[in-house]
């Protein structure tokens, strides 16, 4: 029987040898590093680990980030004008906002603040539209990633059914576009369906990003589908997904672990983003290359 395991660890790993020697590339031409500044704001325990981790990945692969760390109480204007700072210090190339923000700063109003072409999330209102458009710039790191396995094994989403469970604007929504543009019927699930159950059980691949843990079950699966979990849900149990993993994994076809599912590939996209920023930002060529490796789908047509 095939392995069923959609191997995270494994594609980041690969996808992170052939990046390395094009930044080792970038620097050697440039004499400087690609650099992400990292803006985080408040004191949540899981992103100040995430943020750990994505510099210790930089670190490794020689991109270079700093640390913009504001208290909670920061508000949207005084993060606006630190943006504004970021955006015109030539030394930088990337920004990312690290989420959760505290309650009272809209993400949406935030990374609108942040210039475009530094926009190394892709969440920026001009980046979304370029990607729904069919016409991606920077395409979001999360969803990205999902895409990446779904290359990496063979999965023809041509007229297949796919439904996401989850419609945030860093997950659930781009992978809306994404899908699309991969030729798949698209189903969005979100707090208000009425029946999960239902549209689950007709899909041929299921991406879930609601971050509850266990959420989807075995019963709520076709036989033979693709069950990819985004979720990351600190428990006191561990660490979990958003699938129940052992219920779910009889019935898929092939399934991603948590962790060591889509995890490892997201960080990889936000370094690939941080070294096209860098070429785009050194004049080198107009668009980032990921990009143009999801052009020719159906870019531009709406048929
Ligand atoms: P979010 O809270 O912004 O959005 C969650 C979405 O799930 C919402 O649209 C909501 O409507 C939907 N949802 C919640 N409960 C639901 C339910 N019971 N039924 C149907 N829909 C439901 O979260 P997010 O930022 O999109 O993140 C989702 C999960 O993915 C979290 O666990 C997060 O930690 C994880 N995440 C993982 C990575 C990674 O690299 N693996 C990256 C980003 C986020």
């Amino acid at each position: 029987m095939q392995p069923k395991d959609m191997n995270g660890k494994e594609l980041a790993h690969k996808i992170k040898e052939n990046l390395q020697h094009r930044i080792d590339a970038f620097n050697e031409e440039n004499g400087f590093s690609p650099k992400l500044a990292i803006v985080y704001v408040g004191e949540d325990p899981a992103a100040a680990t995430y943020i750990k981790s994505k510099q210790k990945t930089c670190k490794k692969m020689k991109i270079e980030t700093e640390l913009f760390h504001f208290p909670a109480a920061t508000s949207l204007e005084d993060l606006r004008v630190e943006l504004k700072k970021l955006n015109s210090d030539r030394s930088i190339h990337g920004i990312i906002i690290e989420l959760p923000l505290p309650a009272h700063i809209p993400f949406f109003e935030a990374v609108a603040e942040i210039d475009p072409e530094k926009d190394v999330d892709g969440l920026h209102p001009a980046n979304l539209g370029w990607l729904f458009a069919g016409n991606p710039f920077y395409i979001p790191n999360t969803p990205m990633a999902v895409m990446k396995l779904i290359e990496e094994y063979k999965i023809d989403l041509k007229g297949k059914e796919v439904v996401i469970i989850g419609r945030s604007l860093a997950v659930g929504k781009p992978l809306i576009a994404l899908m699309i543009s991969k030729n798949a019927t698209v189903t969005v699930c979100h707090t208000k369906t009425k029946d999960l159950s239902y549209h689950c059980l007709r899909a041929d691949i299921i991406v879930v990003a609601a971050g509850k843990a266990h959420l989807l079950k075995g019963d709520m699966v076709k036989e033979g589908a693709v069950v990819i979990d985004v979720g990351i849900n600190v428990t006191d149990e561990g660490l979990m997904g958003d699938v129940d993993y052992n219920d779910v994994y009889p019935k898929a076809s092939l399934i991603t672990p948590v962790p060591g599912g889509v995890g490892p590939i997201t960080v990889t996209m936000i370094i690939e983003n941080t070294l096209e920023a860098a070429i785009l930002q050194a004049g080198k060529k107009h668009l980032p290359s990921n990009i143009l490796s999801l052009s020719g789908n159906n870019s531009g047509n709406n048929g």
